[in-house]
């Protein structure tokens, strides 16, 4: 990793040790808070939106999946509660081809829910890397190899030619993912986030921050 650079940085919900807007405990917040000197207005804006019906639905539901599942399903349960709930009569999914597999047993639990699926690898179209300017260094096999690019745009154009009521994203890569973002119409719940190192939990070197990894 490069060297530590210094940044001007403020004080924010990062450095927050008590989380006192979780009760709203106005007498506890930090003196950086950022619920004590919150700008009234963008909240009112922000509160506003929620009552836009594809919000309210999502936002609503959301809170029933937390309030009636929290700590009892797995992150796979809860999708698929989700999806029910929400009445999404068709799901995309967006996956990278490493995770095919998983995404074939995810697709098997959708279909055995009674829930339609359309699944989009992440090398969709098979576009070699170098036709986007991506150079051979940044190749995994170096440019000794026809190596096809991760097509993150194709995969939302084909779910929104689909009209996927909502997309589910299985282990696409950080970056890819952004793009998959930009340019899906469904709003998109994430399953899987991709982290070859630690089996798909980027939470570990977190965890270990003070340990191993305080190096990067
Ligand atoms: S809003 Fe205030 S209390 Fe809540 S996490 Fe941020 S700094 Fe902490």
């Amino acid at each position: 990793m490069s060297e530590e650079k210094k940044v001007k940085q403020c004080l924010t919900c990062a450095d927050c040790k008590v989380k006192s807007c979780m009760h709203k405990q106005e007498d506890k917040y930090p003196r950086f808070c950022l619920t004590a000197k919150v700008d009234k207005e963008l909240l009112a804006e922000a509160k506003q939106e929620y009552f836009d019906e594809t919000n309210q639905k999502l936002a609503l539901t959301a809170a029933e999946i937390e309030g009636q599942f929290y700590g009892k399903y797995t992150r796979v349960q809860e999708t698929v509660e989700f999806i029910k709930r929400l009445g999404a009569k068709k799901v995309g999914i967006a996956t990278c081809v490493g995770l095919l597999n998983e995404a074939g047993v995810f697709a098997q639990i959708l279909k055995k829910n009674g829930i339609e699926y359309y699944a989009v690898g992440c090398k969709i179209g098979a576009i070699e890397k170098s036709e986007i300017g991506i150079p051979p260094e940044n190749t995994l096999t170096k440019g000794e190899q026809y190596e096809s690019m991760c097509n993150p745009i194709m995969q939302a154009k084909i779910l929104n030619e689909k009209k996927t009521d909502l997309n589910v994203m299985i282990g696409l890569c950080v970056g890819h993912d952004s793009l998959f973002l930009r340019y899906a119409e469904a709003p998109t719940t994430v399953l899987v986030v991709k982290d070859r190192v630690t089996g798909h939990n980027p939470c570990v070197p977190l965890w270990t921050y003070n340990g191993i990894y305080s190096k990067i």
